[in-house]
């Protein structure tokens, strides 16, 4: 990929949602089990992400928040330009830059646990500190240092509604590792680990809750190369079913064209014209035969084959939503 692209494709720290999706992604990195985020005030006061990961060594603690960006900062428009050009690889550093930030971790096996404070983009020494193995950052006051960005964030319920949809989506595609969010001091999702396919199902109930689609089938399908798995729903006249639309691919949600087609098609061919459909639905291929950097942000891919690729949603949906008329 050229400059150009790696710059497009760049993640924003568009709004406190994008911090936590970067924080979250970090402590799925880090072979989390379990993580907590805690919310204040829509993410605006506070972004608080726990986890129970391997950690980060106290000689590490300065390093993880300094990348370059972050010592080239020295003026309004750097900080501009960090919160408007966005992570691309320094998202510690870079979140850094525009709050007031703090890392705090326990190392695997370590007895003790450090801390290291950073404030707009200053950093404080690393001190000893009381944490459970694993890793709590915290981001404070997002970009209470750039007025131009913050102005641009929206109310309180807005912001959390971002951060809410933004969990959701990460909690379907790692049904493994347990998810608590809160706002405000009070406890909002929690969501056990799934181990088996039946607690998986249960996950994708309770995270889906009044979205999830009354009645639905269970797709299981593989075939060169190729494996779908997870659930589509049948439509029933009670419920709208607009929203409810998760695809995965490696684990990774997207938004795809060819998907969308793929889907679309295989309902209006069998049964529901006209219809949305609901599905939660998880696609496995060589990593070699799918581009992810295309749009990061945008949750684009770009499919070697996508022919290939459509033809099989097509008809791995097609025969199984067939299956309900026989
Ligand atoms: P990147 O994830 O692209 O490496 P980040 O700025 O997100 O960049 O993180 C910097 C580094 O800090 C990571 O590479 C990792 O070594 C460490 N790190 C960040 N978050 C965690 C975490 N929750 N647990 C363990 N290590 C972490
Ligand atoms: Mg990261």
């Amino acid at each position: 990929i050229d400059l150009v692209n790696q710059i497009a494709a760049g993640e924003v720290i568009e709004r406190p949602a994008s911090v936590v999706k970067e924080l979250v992604e970090n402590s799925l990195d880090a072979g989390a089990t379990r993580i907590e985020v805690e919310i204040e005030q829509g993410g605006l006061r506070l972004i608080r992400v726990r986890d129970d990961g391997g950690g980060i060594a106290a000689a590490q603690l300065p390093l993880a928040v300094a990348a370059h960006a972050t010592s080239k900062i020295a003026s309004f428009d750097d900080l501009e330009r960090v919160a408007s050009m966005g992570f691309r690889g320094e998202a510690l550093a870079s979140m850094a830059a525009v709050s007031r930030f703090a890392l705090t971790s326990r190392e695997a096996g370590s007895e003790e646990a450090f801390r290291i404070e950073v404030d707009g983009g200053r950093m404080q020494p690393v001190r000893p500190a009381r944490h459970p193995p694993g890793t709590s950052v915290e981001v404070r006051d997002l970009f209470y240092n750039v007025p131009a960005r913050r102005k641009f964030l929206r109310a309180e319920r807005t912001e959390f509604a971002h951060i809410d949809d933004l969990v959701k989506s990460l909690a379907l595609a790692r049904a493994d590792v347990a998810f608590h969010l809160g706002h405000n001091g009070k406890p909002v999702r929690l969501w056990k680990a799934a181990a088996d396919e039946a607690a998986l199902f249960e996950r994708v109930a309770a995270v889906l809750g009044e979205e999830f689609p009354a009645q639905s089938l269970r797709i299981e399908q593989a075939a060169a190369g190729l494996r779908l798995s997870g659930w589509v729903g049948l439509p029933s006249a009670a419920r709208g079913q607009a929203d409810a639309q998760y695809f995965y691919v490696n684990g990774r949600r997207v938004r795809d064209r060819v998907v969308t087609h793929a889907v679309r098609q295989a309902y209006a061919d069998v049964l529901f014209h006209g219809r949305q459909p609901a599905f939660v639905l998880y696609l496995e291929l060589d990593p070699a035969g799918v581009d992810v950097n295309v749009h990061p942000a945008k949750h684009e891919v770009r499919f070697r084959e996508q022919r290939l690729v459509h033809d099989f949603l097509f008809r791995s949906l097609h025969e199984a939503l067939a299956q309900t008329r026989a």
